[in-house]
């Protein structure tokens, strides 16, 4: 679907979208958000405390898959990260190699587990996606340290994201800013902006919340289709329903199953059941476990999220196979 607007030639005749409230704010457009209590582990069994993290096991082998052009490949760095080796191009989702996920790295959640690859290590980056501002998906070290390793790299940012890249020193002309439903083409891929419910915010100062844009991407390649979800709840699912109804199936999903106890937190992550369901929602014919286990930001146990999400394949009927938890490092071949 193309854009039904170009953002930045909006003029005040054209009708303004639902998500954009008239002072220049952002909001989610789906029904009510309630927290899920049905599925999940009763409020008061859950730890008042953040988890300890354990370091995952960072696993290596299978480089040459990087160098095979004919190959696709997904390795979770860790929390959101994932490189995307698609044949003979490389993108890097929502990057954090940082220590901490905080604007200073003398405080602020610490990660449990290293990167499980340096980005120093990956073959190329061409293409990095962002999902939105929050500091555990736009890192500014990372940001920078790809821009000094890969000169050309180009940047797809949601709407007014774009100028705190440009503050970090990333070329304009490198920066690709879309509102939902807009696509960019970079070289053959084709990637789609889509909604999902979540909020955005950076920096102390409320006014921040909601200021700048979220959502997920859609990537086209050699006629396979890769969801990248980011960071998102359920919400209503009218969102996610209209996506498959413009993509589904798709060939692979990134799908966040950390971050959702105590049961408020579901107003603006996925449990594991519900990543369960966006697998099936999508006809994921493979889906790829991410933010968990990397940075304890609330309340679940380090295990919950995987061991949720066996239990959620069990009564789904999803084989263990289909939705897949991948440790840090590893080179999962696609196709
Ligand atoms: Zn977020």
């Amino acid at each position: 679907m193309s854009a039904c607007y170009t953002a930045q030639t909006m003029t005040t005749d054209q009708p303004r979208p639902a998500h954009h409230l008239p002072d220049g704010h952002f909001q989610n457009t789906d029904n009510s958000c309630e927290p899920i209590r049905d599925t999940l582990e009763p409020d008061e069994n859950v730890p008042t405390h953040r988890t300890h993290l354990r370091r995952l096991p960072i696993i290596r082998g299978n480089e040459n898959l990087w160098a095979d052009t004919s190959i696709s490949t997904a390795t979770w760095i860790g929390h959101a990260t994932y490189y995307l080796k698609l044949k003979n191009v490389g993108i890097l989702a929502d990057p954090i190699f940082s220590l901490r996920s905080s604007p200073v790295q003398f405080a602020g959640p610490k990660r449990g587990t290293p990167p499980g690859r340096d980005l120093d290590s990956l073959p190329r980056v061409d293409l990095v996606l962002i999902t939105h501002d929050h500091y555990d998906h736009l890192d500014k070290n990372s940001i920078i340290k790809i821009h000094k390793l890969w000169k050309d790299c180009v940047f797809a940012v949601p709407l007014k994201v774009a100028d705190i890249l440009k503050d970090w020193g990333i070329p304009e002309k490198q920066i690709i800013e879309r509102d939902w439903w807009e696509t960019a083409n970079v070289d053959d891929i084709k990637l789609t902006f889509v909604p999902c419910h979540h909020l955005s915010r950076r920096g102390i100062l409320s006014s921040s919340k909601n200021s700048t844009l979220w959502g997920s991407w859609m990537i086209e390649k050699d006629s396979k289709k890769i969801w990248f979800a980011g960071d998102l709840a359920m919400g209503d699912g009218t969102y996610y329903k209209t996506i498959a109804e413009k993509f589904a199936p798709v060939d692979l999903s990134l799908l966040p199953i950390g971050s959702y106890k105590p049961s408020r937190y579901t107003r603006v992550h996925v449990s594991p059941r519900q990543a369960a369901q966006l697998h099936q929602i999508m006809q994921s014919k493979q889906s790829l476990a991410m933010h968990w286990g990397t940075f304890s930001m609330v309340y679940d146990r380090m295990d919950d999220p995987p061991k949720d999400l066996a239990k959620a394949r069990k009564e789904l009927n999803i084989p263990d196979s289909t939705f897949y938890v991948p440790m840090p490092g590893e080179i999962f071949k696609l196709y």
